[in-house]
């Protein structure tokens, strides 16, 4: 049923974007990834030579409309979209600059609504639809420095649970996955800004990201990515404007 299926991942080049694609891929969807850099999305389809991409910053609405009709036209109508890219930036409150609350509104919601849109009209006349948001453990609580990406996440869960009402009687689903610390490059940026923030040591300032999961570790991106694969199967048709968190137990 999924073999045909065409997959649209943003910000499918690097850490849980490339998970999810690479799982898509492996159950016989045709994945599309989508993100800013040229290399990167190369360096990706070289582990996925089924997959294809296209270049896109959602950020800007005609990026995401030349980059959703380039890809319509090489793999047909998108059947699931997976909205993964996302931008953190963490400082106290007060240093926190509206170029920051703009970039990560504009990528955080804004990426999302854009591709959402590019892909609706389509969606609604094929047998089964998904939109998966890949929202965070921010979306369901906040953090101390984090107050305009959890804001943003805050946003993209509304976004998540309005539409799947809004469509309820569609036969699409729309979800968000909420991972809490995940091993990507988010994480070594996290660390390494820690260190200079703080001066602790690099070991001192990732432990303190692995404490706040009861289970003391970080996710690995390919458990985001088995929760995707279950939501775009047949039998989580019921499964809508759901916020599934995958944290390791972290309290919301
Ligand atoms: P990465 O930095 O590896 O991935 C972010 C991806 O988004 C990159 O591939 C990047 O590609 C792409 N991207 C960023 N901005 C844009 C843009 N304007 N247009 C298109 N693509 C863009 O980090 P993660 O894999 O960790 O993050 C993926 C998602 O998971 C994000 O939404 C993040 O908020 C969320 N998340 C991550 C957690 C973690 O601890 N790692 C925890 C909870 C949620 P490029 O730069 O080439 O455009």
């Amino acid at each position: 049923m999924a073999r045909q299926r065409h997959a649209v991942v943003t910000g499918g080049g690097s850490g849980i974007g490339a998970a999810i694609a690479a799982a898509l891929d492996n159950v016989g969807c045709s994945v599309t990834i989508m993100g800013r850099s040229r290399p990167r999305l190369d360096a990706a389809l070289r582990t996925m030579p089924r997959a294809r991409s296209v270049a896109c910053d959602v950020t800007d609405a005609a990026s995401v409309e030349g980059a959703f009709n380039e890809a319509t036209a090489m793999s047909g109508p998108v059947a699931i979209l997976i909205n993964n890219a996302g931008l953190v930036r963490t400082a106290p409150f007060g240093k926190q600059t509206d170029a920051d609350w703009e970039g990560m509104w504009r990528t955080n919601v804004m990426g999302s609504v854009y591709a959402t849109r590019m892909v609706l009209t389509t969606m609604r006349g094929l047998p089964s639809g998904r939109i998966i948001n890949i929202a965070s453990t921010a979306s369901l609580k906040g953090y101390a420095y984090a107050s305009a990406y959890s804001a943003s996440k805050h946003a993209l869960l509304g976004l998540t649970r309005s539409l799947a009402l809004e469509l309820a009687e569609t036969s699409i689903t729309v979800n968000a996955i909420c991972p809490g610390y995940t091993d990507t490059d988010i994480i070594s940026d996290a660390v390494a800004n820690i260190v200079k923030k703080t001066g602790r040591s690099e070991e001192a300032a990732r432990d303190s990201l692995i404490q706040v999961n009861p289970q003391r570790r970080l996710i690995d991106p390919r458990e985001v990515a088995a929760a995707v694969c279950w939501l775009i199967s047949e039998e989580a048709q019921s499964v809508t404007g759901q916020s599934i968190a995958i944290a390791g137990g972290e309290i919301m």
